[in-house]
């Protein structure tokens, strides 16, 4: 062979070579890419989902910092989070806005991805301060039914990553597939908040209430935190609907749970468990802490004429049970003891009824 053709020959053997580690490292792009598309479209809770966005991407396509703005118009998004206890405050890099217009203008109007050099001026509200600054950023409208939900935001460190002349396509088709599964879990999570909210008062039910309460045994049985329990039933309430009919009777619920909510902390839970009767579990509260909050509840109940939207007044009372659960053995089933919990509450309520209502009765005490 000549040595020309050694050459040549040597050169495509490279060239070879050179393609080949290509593909290689495409297809192991891809691979992580397809694991990434397969967790987020698999993802089924909040939770679930931002661990995909903000672990599982960044992996995947090697970026320095991923942030995930949502417009939240009336905070209802943050609201249903907050009620099924889901931390976002654990996610600096998960950002809220009420509208579209908090990110200016650009952002507002964009519909395609934009590449480039970072800018304060453009990119700061989609990168607060408690983020990396990137040296260059892609930002994903989100965008569901030709409404902007909000924009997947993806910075590198290296200022030549994202530049205005580069294909957006791929970017494009990413922040369609984020856009359908932003807004399916953010339905999802819509549909069990429904679930476990009781219609006519807006508080929660007797499901939520007992899922919350084994959750609740759990943590007392690890950290022993006292638990107590508050079973309320409202007075005489047939007479109630008797003489100020069902919907009026309706109306004093939707009071009176207001009423009993309006004493509680934001970490206790209230549930309607019935017709006219309500649990609330006071989280880390010993069973004295727990009879001063039922004694606020029967006298804010008590204090106060309810007006009825016809304009008739009626004074409703209540009769409330207190249980609590001060330390449990770990070996012990959840179930039983928040059933024992639960019956205990009740007993105690049955006797505030009969020592004549209006009252609270602790289960402590001698009946
Ligand atoms: P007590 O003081 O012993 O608790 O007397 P009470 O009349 O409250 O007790 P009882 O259990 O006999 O009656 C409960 C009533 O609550 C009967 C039912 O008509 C009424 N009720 C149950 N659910 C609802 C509801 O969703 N709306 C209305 N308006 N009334 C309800
Ligand atoms: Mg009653
Ligand atoms: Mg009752």
């Amino acid at each position: 062979m000549s040595n020309k053709l050694v050459e040549e020959n040597a050169r495509l053997h490279q060239q070879l070579n050179e393609l080949l580690a290509q593909a290689r490292r495409n297809q192991d792009i891809m691979q992580r890419y397809q694991a990434f598309d397969l967790k987020l479209i698999g993802a089924s809770t909040f939770q679930e989902l931002l661990d995909s966005i903000f672990e599982t991407l960044i992996e995947a396509s090697e970026l320095d910092v991923v942030t995930l703005t949502l417009i939240d118009p009336e905070q209802e998004v943050r609201r249903i989070l907050a009620e099924l206890r889901i931390e976002v405050n654990e996610y600096p890099n998960l950002i809220f806005v009420d509208d579209d217009d908090t990110a200016g203008e650009t952002m507002r109007t964009l519909r395609k991805p934009l590449l480039g050099a970072y800018s304060a001026r453009s990119h700061a509200p989609l990168f607060p301060k408690t983020v990396l600054k990137p040296a260059s950023v892609a930002v994903l409208p989100l965008v569901r039914r030709d409404r902007l939900i909000g924009w997947l935001s993806l910075g590198s460190l290296d200022a030549a990553r994202f530049a205005s002349n580069m294909a957006s396509d791929f970017q494009q088709h990413r922040a369609s597939v984020v856009a359908i599964c932003v807004e399916n879990v953010i339905n999802n999570e819509r549909l069990q908040h429904i679930g476990l909210t009781d219609p006519l008062t807006g508080v929660h039910n007797r499901r939520y209430v007992e899922r919350r309460l084994l959750e609740e045994i759990v943590r007392t049985q690890r950290h022993g935190y006292p638990l107590s329990c508050l079973y309320i039933d409202l007075d005489h309430f047939k007479a109630v609907n008797d003489t100020h009919g069902h919907r009026g009777g309706d109306e004093v619920l939707r009071e009176v749970s207001a009423r009993i909510k309006h004493e509680l902390r934001l970490s206790d839970a209230l549930g309607r468990f019935g017709g006219e009767e309500f649990v609330v579990l006071l989280i880390d509260t010993p069973h004295a802490a727990a009879l001063a909050v039922a004694e606020r509840i029967v006298s804010g109940i008590r204090g106060r004429t309810v007006v009825l939207e016809s304009g008739d007044r009626l004074q409703a009372t209540v009769s409330v049970g207190v249980a609590t659960l001060e330390t449990a053995p770990r070996a012990d089933d959840p179930a039983v003891l928040g059933q024992m919990l639960l019956e205990r509450a009740d007993a105690a309520l049955y006797r505030a009824k009969k020592a004549g209502r209006d009252c609270v009765v602790s289960a402590f005490e001698r009946g």
